[in-house]
């Protein structure tokens, strides 16, 4: 059976070797075993199920919420020869007719929809017409409440698919799932947990950096001159941004292209295309711009400020060096930006667990900043896959910066803390170890306490850093919702009883803000 699956590799896409994970989950779906795929982004997924499609009787059914992806997805499987199909809101009812009555008559190999469409039962019923070996469940984390971009309607696909009479075997595939998220997926799609195939979200070609305190603008600026032969792209969190950036770099006469939910449809598509083809050398873009584009030479991936959490930015930074060729991975961190993601949330996320969820992710991302570990195994380890060694090229492991021991300076901030009886967030408790007169700290006769102005020789800024940086390391916990307050972790307690050092990299020069 194996053979077969090769044979389609090498006849139809031109490939002579599976990629990682990709025989695992192929063969799986072939002996007719529910699967979960989790591959990073250019791992290779739609192999996964377009090449079972090309050997098992009927249509597999893939579901994906990306409509605006599918004429292209399906145009090119048709260029390699593949006959394949979609049906979507973009389609009049004449044309969905008469591809419904294709289907009928077998004339496909693969369909693909969008989860909406399971809503119907006209349409399942039709389904129950045709035989369906798979059912693909493409971006998976779709269907978790915990994931970043939860559809409902994906809710619906297990319902549909136990109406189908065919039994088809489910896979489910992702790019970004946390162990939480996954769990939900194995859950909800019946899969058994030892078919879960997970390959290394490790990219060693990427080479990532936190940038903090310098001047964006200047600095992007110099960037793209500098790299004005190689093609990248500048992620901002808004439009305006978007739009201020571009403006910039147009105006110092550099070849940007820019992207946003804001721009026509027929702009948008034509600032891609420029990019796809060269033509502009940078994509100035809101989150909006890069589901689904194969552009395999980017060479860089700046994000001007922080995104709303670690599955964006991995994804999104994951954009650079799909041809596998050396790429950076810049974040130029500013702390307002963190309001600017707060208020997003604010304004987006009603429901309260929802809205909790979205603020840790987004404290998660704030500690990927300030921690002074390996970035890359940050990220492997927030995704839970444990890393076997430090990636050796991302700022933090080439800082080589002294390390010093910070134990009692972290002793001082934690029993602080416990003093004000864990009920305060970072400015209050800077305030007071800093000596402040504020009347906040007056008021409560935090002034009265021990730990009052143990850190007097230090700004409140640098002693607030501290305790990002004690957050990062998991020495303090963050709870509460828009107002967050610090707690002391497990580790933080061992820290306290004098069972855990803390060392920090010398702060040469205090970080501006
Ligand atoms: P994903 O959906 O995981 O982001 P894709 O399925 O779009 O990734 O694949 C990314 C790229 O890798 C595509 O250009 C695809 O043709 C290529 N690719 C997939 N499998 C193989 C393979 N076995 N050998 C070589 N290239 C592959």
């Amino acid at each position: 059976m194996f053979k077969d699956a090769q044979d389609v590799l090498k006849q139809y896409f031109g490939y002579d070797e599976f990629r990682d994970g990709q025989g695992e989950i192929i063969s799986n779906v072939l002996s007719g075993r529910n699967t979960a795929g989790i591959m990073p982004t250019g791992g290779g997924k739609s192999i996964c199920y377009q090449v079972p499609a090309m050997l098992l009787d009927g249509v597999t059914l893939v579901i994906s919420p990306l409509i605006s992806l599918m004429k292209d997805q399906v145009d090119s499987l048709i260029f390699q020869g593949i006959p394949a199909t979609y049906i979507n809101s973009t389609l009049s009812a004449s044309e969905v007719e008469e591809r419904m009555e294709e289907l009928a008559l077998g004339e496909y190999k693969l369909l693909y929809i969008a989860p909406e469409r399971l809503e119907s039962s006209y349409f399942i019923k039709f389904l129950d017409s045709l035989n369906i070996p798979l059912v693909a469940v493409d971006e998976a984390h779709c269907l978790s409440q915990w994931g970043h971009d939860f559809r409902p309607s994906y809710l619906r696909i297990n319902d549909a698919v136990n109406q189908l009479s065919s039994y088809p075997v489910i896979l489910a595939l992702t790019a970004t799932a946390t162990p939480q998220v996954q769990i939900d997926i194995l859950n909800h799609l019946h899969i058994p947990a030892e078919n879960k195939v997970l390959t290394g979200f490790q990219r060693t070609n990427l080479f990532f950096n936190v940038l903090k305190g310098e001047d964006r603008k200047h600095w992007v600026g110099q960037y793209v001159q500098r790299n004005s032969q190689q093609s990248g792209i500048i992620y901002c969190a808004t439009r305006k941004e978007v739009e201020n950036v571009h403006g910039y770099l147009v105006k110092k006469g550099m070849s940007a292209g820019k992207y946003h939910g804001g721009l026509s449809d027929s702009l948008r598509l034509q600032q891609q295309e420029a990019f796809l083809s060269d033509s502009v050398m940078v994509m100035v873009a809101t989150n909006a711009f890069g589901m689904g584009i194969n552009k395999s030479n980017v060479r860089y991936v700046l994000h001007y400020q922080i995104p709303k959490n670690m599955e964006a930015y991995y994804q999104e930074a994951g954009r650079a060096g799909r041809d596998g060729m050396e790429s950076e991975c810049i974040l130029l961190f500013s702390p307002q930006d963190i309001q600017t993601q707060r208020y997003i949330i604010e304004q987006n996320v009603m429901n309260p667990d929802l809205h909790r969820n979205e603020l840790q992710k987004l404290r998660d991302m704030v500690d990927f900043v300030h921690t002074e570990s390996c970035l890359q195994n940050y990220i492997l380890s927030y995704f839970g896959e444990e890393a076997d060694a430090e990636c050796g090229h991302c700022s933090n492991c080439l800082d080589d910066r002294e390390t010093e021991d910070v134990t009692v300076k972290a002793q001082m901030v934690l029993s602080c803390m416990i003093r004000m009886n864990e009920r305060f967030g970072t400015s209050l408790i800077s305030g007071v170890l800093t000596g402040s007169k504020g009347k906040k700290i007056v008021d409560f006769g935090f002034d009265k306490l021990t730990t009052y102005g143990l850190l007097k020789g230090e700004s409140q800024k640098e002693v607030g850093l501290f305790i990002d940086y004690l957050i990062a390391e998991g020495i303090i916990d963050v709870e509460g919702g828009s107002f967050p307050i610090l707690k002391v972790s497990s580790k933080g307690k061992e820290v306290l009883l004098g069972e855990r050092k803390v060392s920090r990299k010398k702060q040469v020069n205090p970080a501006p803000v």
